[in-house]
């Protein structure tokens, strides 16, 4: 299956249970607009660089559209559609007045300088801006991009609209970004697993095991908000390969290593590990923080964690969520484990529409409260329909995004 079918997988699944008709379901599926640019700069070498930028609007429904922009050699089409419906869905699962878009750049920017990277990104909004806009739809980091890729775009698109920092979120807080905003994924995650453990007699983080896969903005910050509250990271992992320790990480300690050496690879006092091997390691959760599609058929039966906590975006493939769900392993599913980014994003897009800052403790708090509502509304669906956490999320969002959709007439 491709992204978007997957996506679409899980859709149908919960709008059985839901009884929704045929025509709705088309409808809601259906991407709003799908966008493919040009993104061709000169290099530093003085040639061409030719490279494709999508972005896909899915629905509009609940508000502007909002979505992040990923700078990978996986992106397409394809990729940028399923995305931009789980951004439809995720925003609704924590009840945000946005709708769902995606997109990003063919590209691996590891290969390119910094004025390279700055170039490609403001040729990329000269491509895009009549169709982004603080009312429009409103790009966000994703994976490879950050708060200065999202500072370039601020820039570039106020060149053209006049001054208008509500129009990218992310952004550096001393570019009216919001406190918070870096760890809130990461932040909210670790939320979303303290409300199910509390709720599910699992006790709390402290003392619990965890793999984390992906060690950048949002494994490290799930890694370093578990490690303060007391759980042992026993795995992480990047691009280049991982590292284990029988009795935990040392993660601030490991924060340093990456900083000066930029992988986790080679930490003192570690032993290395495959990400296969992260995968399926003896632990009591495992967070998948990189890329969609790593939990698949052919490794979901060894997973040995009793619970999986979504941190990327489609980490699980349906069949694996499947074999998964029969041997009793509960995933907590992306589209609420890992909004706790887009959450922080609101609260960033409202503080630049109103010209104010928030303190990062309101920030936190507030966040606190989205994720623990989602949790409630959840798990009362779950009981109600005997479905798992992903089918209860779907529920919850295509129940919202169907309402708005019909009140406000096709
Ligand atoms: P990032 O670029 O900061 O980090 C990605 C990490 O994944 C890096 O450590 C990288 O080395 C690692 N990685 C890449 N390929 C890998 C591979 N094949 N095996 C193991 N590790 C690999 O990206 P991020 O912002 O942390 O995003 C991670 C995931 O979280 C993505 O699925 C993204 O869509 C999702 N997400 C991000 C946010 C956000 O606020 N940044 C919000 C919601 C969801």
């Amino acid at each position: 299956m491709s992204g978007f079918e997957e996506v679409n997988y899980y859709f149908r699944r919960a709008a059985r249970v839901m009884d929704l008709s045929a025509n709705v379901e088309k409808m809601l599926i259906t991407p709003y607009r799908e966008v493919k640019v040009d993104v061709s700069v000169t290099l530093d070498s003085g040639e061409l660089g030719t490279f494709i930028g999508y972005r896909v609007q899915h629905d509009k429904s609940r508000g502007p559209m909002k979505g992040g922009l990923r700078y990978h050699p996986t992106v397409d089409m394809d990729e940028a559609l399923g995305l931009a419906s789980l951004m439809t869905w995720k925003t609704a699962v924590v009840n945000l007045p946005y709708g769902g878009a995606k997109g990003g750049i063919a590209v691996d920017p590891a290969t390119l300088s910094p004025r390279e990277l700055e170039r490609l990104t403001r040729r990329f909004v000269e491509q895009i801006h009549d169709i982004i806009g603080p009312h429009t739809d409103i790009p966000a980091p994703d994976v490879n991009t950050n708060a200065q890729v999202m500072a370039w775009i601020m820039d570039e698109y106020s060149k053209l609209h006049g001054f208008s920092p509500a129009v990218v979120t992310g952004k550096p807080v001393d570019l009216f970004g919001s406190k918070g905003r870096e760890e809130a994924t990461g932040r909210g995650a670790v939320f979303a697993l303290e409300e199910y453990l509390k709720d599910a007699g699992g006790g709390e983080v402290r003392g619990k095991t965890f793999a984390i896969q992906g060690f950048g903005n949002v494994g490290s910050w799930a890694a370093r908000i578990l490690h303060e509250r007391g759980g042992k990271v026993l795995a992480v992992s990047d691009s280049q390969g991982g590292v284990q320790s029988p009795e935990g990480l040392d993660i601030p300690k490991l924060v340093e290593h990456v900083k000066r050496t930029r992988s986790v690879t080679g930490f003192p006092g570690s032993d290395p590990i495959s990400n296969a091997e992260l995968l399926v390691l003896d632990v009591d959760v495992l967070v998948p923080a990189a890329l969609g599609g790593v939990i698949t058929e052919a490794n979901a039966r060894e997973v040995r964690a009793r619970v999986v906590l979504e941190a990327a975006n489609a980490p699980t493939t349906p069949r694996a969520d499947e074999i998964l769900t029969e041997r009793g392993v509960t995933v907590l599913p992306d589209i609420w484990v890992n909004a706790g980014g887009v959450t922080v994003s609101y609260f960033e897009w409202a503080q630049n529409i109103q010209q104010f800052t928030w303190e990062e403790d309101k920030i936190n708090a507030e966040l606190h409260r989205h994720m623990r509502e989602a949790y409630a509304t959840l798990a009362r669906v779950v009981r109600e329909h005997r479905v798992s956490f992903r089918t209860a999320a779907f529920i919850v969002a295509i129940g919202r995004v169907g309402r708005a959709t019909v009140l406000r007439g096709v």
